[in-house]
């Protein structure tokens, strides 16, 4: 027997324990520091028959001639090339009404919007590929700039794609990422008439923070307006709301104090989601910005404290640890970025560079021009990057974020680690207190929220 490549050892809060964590099957399993130095010197004989049993049994030793690459990079294969599931986000338009400060959306030239005749295109390569690919689920995630500046357009998508969707006895679901301030009763009734599964609003900090972070072209500040549509949300009750709240090293205490406020507002954070959503200064629009960026090793603990605290205030949630055979939903070749002149990328964070851009959608709806940066992107393999495929950490990352890859790289194929190293340790953390709470068995397996939280669907 050997030990798996994807033992990961966790300090407990309580000192004299270790939470043994296999990243690779999810089981995890409270140890003493003596099995853990003998894990970790990698020195079998010392283990008891107990615990040799218990770890064979839980896949923390594994048979010698057993290859974890082989069957990780089977699965990996598999979940890029899955056809089932075909997820379009389209950028109705790049205009927004707010002027966020750090906000990657700064163009050179003057920001486009989606009109018809390239809708009704976005709309025929999305149904013609869900024909082709035998897709069983259609979901469409419209996004900005600010969506709802151009939701007339939003609403011509979701009607026509939902349609096809059943006539072809397919599934269709649409989501939409606003920043709430132009929300009204008549657009949340007509989502979710579309099947909206989900909507985020953005919130940056309390009142005072979030008006110099988030403000309208003249300088307003747009934090009422996004409570007010909290509210609307809340009261409709119909679609499930994520609030995201962004994150970097200017508004840390604000952000407690954000929670506190929500906690007290009176609104039922039960219906809600809190996603902390962590800035990166690495885009060619807020490249300056990253100096107030937090660094991958302070993610974690500042994470852990706010979900703690999150989770005081009311809002439902779990953190768990779950196996990802890649890090976004990206990778996959079902997924794709459409701005609105039609261009199409893979992530929205590329949306406008020339680089990136994978290929066009015709008049007639096809996919055309495919650039070298389509294969490029979609032949990422982790376990052909050294430190992805010796990291204990892949089948809980997926070999990280093509895009902080290329910033740090200036290729998609190195490692993109973020939000991961660090992070995993607080959610296995988490994780087992709220079993112990809970008075469940901590040896079950785990699933964990993972990736940007982008790109999930
Ligand atoms: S991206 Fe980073 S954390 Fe993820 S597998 Fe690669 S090296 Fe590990
Ligand atoms: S993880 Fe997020 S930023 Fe990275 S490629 Fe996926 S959606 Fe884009």
């Amino acid at each position: 027997m050997k030990l798996s490549k994807y033992n990961l050892l966790v300090q407990s809060n309580d000192d004299d324990q270790y939470i043994l964590f296999n990243t690779f099957n999810g089981n995890c399993m409270m140890i003493s520091p003596n099995v853990a130095h003998a894990i970790e010197q990698n020195n079998l004989e010392s283990l008891t028959k107990e615990d040799t049993e218990l770890f064979t049994q839980t896949g923390v030793l594994i048979q010698n001639n057993v290859e974890e690459d082989k069957i990780y990079s089977y699965m990996h294969s598999r979940e890029k090339h899955a056809s089932t599931h075909l997820a379009a986000t389209v950028l109705l338009t790049e205009s927004c009404n707010l002027r966020c400060t750090y906000c990657f959306q700064g163009h050179d030239t003057p920001p486009m919007t989606m009109d018809v005749g390239q809708a009704d295109r976005f709309i025929s390569f999305l149904t013609s590929s869900a024909k082709i690919n035998g897709s069983k689920h259609v979901s469409v995630l419209l996004f900005g700039g600010e969506p709802l500046v151009n939701i007339e357009i939003g609403f011509h998508i979701l009607s026509k794609v939902k349609e096809f969707c059943e006539q072809n006895e397919m599934v269709f679901s649409s989501s939409i990422i606003t920043n709430g301030t132009l929300l009204n009763e008549n657009i949340i009734n007509k989502l979710h008439e579309f099947n909206c599964k989900m909507i985020q609003v953005t919130l940056d900090g309390v009142k005072e923070i979030h008006d110099t972070r988030r403000m309208f072209a003249n300088g307003k500040g747009s934090f009422d307006d996004t409570i007010n549509a909290l509210k609307l949300l809340k009261d409709n009750g119909k679609i499930h709301t994520v609030v995201r709240v962004n994150i970097d090293k200017t508004n840390l205490q604000d952000t407690y104090q954000l929670l506190e406020y929500l906690g007290r507002s009176g609104i039922d954070l039960t219906k809600f989601t809190v996603d902390f959503g962590i800035v990166r200064g690495e885009t060619s629009a807020c490249a300056g910005y990253s100096s107030k960026c937090l660094s991958e090793s302070e993610i974690g603990g500042v994470l852990y404290d706010l979900w703690n605290l999150a989770e005081k205030q009311g809002f439902k949630y779990k953190i768990r640890p779950m196996r990802k055979t890649m890090y976004c939903g990206l990778y996959s070749n079902n997924q794709f970025t459409v701005a609105p002149n039609c261009d199409v990328y893979k992530c929205w964070e590329h949306v406008g560079q020339k680089e990136h851009l994978m290929g066009r959608i015709d008049d007639n709806g096809n996919l055309s021009n495919l650039t070298y940066a389509f294969y490029d992107w979609m032949s990422v393999d982790p376990l052909k990057n050294e430190e992805c495929s010796e990291c204990v950490y892949l089948p809980v990352c997926g070999g990280g974020c093509g895009v902080v890859s290329y910033n740090e790289s200036g290729t998609y194929h190195s490692k993109g680690c973020f939000k991961i190293k660090g992070t995993v340790e607080k959610q296995v953390l988490k994780y087992v207190e709220d079993m112990t709470n809970a008075n469940i068995d901590s040896q079950n397996n785990c699933t964990c929220e993972g990736g940007c939280g982008k790109s999930d669907s």
